[in-house]
């Protein structure tokens, strides 16, 4: 045990010292058994993907859903909050993002099997994923085993991600893309980046942070957010608002040209059933009317 603590000490690097402490050994302790219990459950089917729907602000209909995933620990559904920490400084979670991708696909191609429109999927692809060469094996992989058109599929990263390692990262970027599935910006507007990375690919969609979108409809916020809608629509991306939880916030975003919305105002995250069901009963929502005259992009 001194070893592995000795590991995630030096790998947590600035507080090496204080491990040596009896409440972080055993803290140290935790995490090796939370780390060890995830490998398993990830191993014996015990997480799970549940689906948020997004919603086409023209139509109304359900054009999309997010894959989130979910760890059940016996009786308790864990949030990826209280593991992917841990998951990502293992690495472990380099192993569930690739499980995600094919979950997802698969996930989407038997909706369709059922009768339902396609659905496209989005999934969050960390960081240490394009430290490897096998995300791009595992995405033609899941592809070719679900048959899934590569434009359903749709790989989330962050603003940090395309900032780390920006030649590897171009290489990866280039090769998603000419599978042919779609890349979207997660959080967008909330990492340390500069924007320069934006014009170098044909990106699909920025997602805009629930932060922006929380108080969309105070006039600053209100700036940013269609700030980032006009740069998007220059840049032929869709904006997807994550996080719209009212009826005020929908209608300020539809207002103001925002492509997709998704958010706990339409539907919390969801297993797959329940979202087969939802679609069988509601598969579009009314959208709030634009005002007159304006204009869309
Ligand atoms: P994210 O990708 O930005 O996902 C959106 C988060 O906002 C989800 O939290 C979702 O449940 C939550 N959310 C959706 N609508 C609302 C709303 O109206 N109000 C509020 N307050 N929250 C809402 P969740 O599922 O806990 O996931 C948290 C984060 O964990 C995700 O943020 C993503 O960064 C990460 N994550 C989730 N699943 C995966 C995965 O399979 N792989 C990786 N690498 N990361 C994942
Ligand atoms: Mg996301
Ligand atoms: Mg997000
Ligand atoms: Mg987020």
């Amino acid at each position: 045990r001194a070893d592995a603590a000795m590991y995630l000490a030096k790998r947590n690097g600035r507080n090496a010292f204080r491990f040596y402490t009896h409440e972080l050994a055993s803290s140290v302790d935790a995490r090796i058994e939370l780390e060890s219990a995830l490998r398993r459950s990830l191993r014996n089917g015990d997480l799970t993907l549940f689906y948020q729907p997004q919603i086409d602000r023209s139509t109304g209909n359900v054009v999309g859903v997010e894959g989130l995933v979910r760890w059940r620990r016996g009786e308790r559904l864990m949030l990826p909050g209280e593991f992917l920490p841990i998951a990502e400084e293992t690495n472990l979670i380099v192993d569930i993002d690739q499980w995600a991708i094919r979950e997802a696909c698969r996930q989407s191609r038997q909706w369709q099997h059922a009768g339902l429109p396609p659905i496209r999927v989005s999934v969050n692809v960390a960081a240490a994923n394009f430290d490897t060469d096998s995300l791009v094996e595992t995405v033609t992989a899941a592809l070719h085993e679900s048959g899934l058109p590569p434009d359903l599929l749709e790989l989330e990263v962050t603003e940090t991600t395309l900032m780390r390692d920006v030649q590897r990262t171009d290489r990866i970027l280039r090769a998603l893309k000419n599978l042919g599935v779609r890349i979207a910006i997660d959080d967008f507007g909330t990492g340390f980046s500069s924007l320069s990375y934006l014009g170098n690919y044909g990106f699909n969609v920025l997602k805009i942070d629930q932060s922006f979108v929380r108080d969309v409809t105070e006039p600053n916020q209100g700036a940013i957010t269609r700030a980032i809608i006009s740069l998007a629509a220059q840049l032929q991306c869709r904006t997807v608002a994550e996080g719209v939880e009212s009826e005020a916030q929908l209608a300020w975003l539809v207002a103001n040209g925002c492509d997709e919305l998704q958010g706990n105002f339409f539907s919390t995250p969801m297993p797959a059933s329940d979202f087969a069901e939802m679609m069988a009963k509601q598969p579009h929502w009314p959208m709030p009317e634009p005002p007159r005259g304006m204009h869309m992009h």
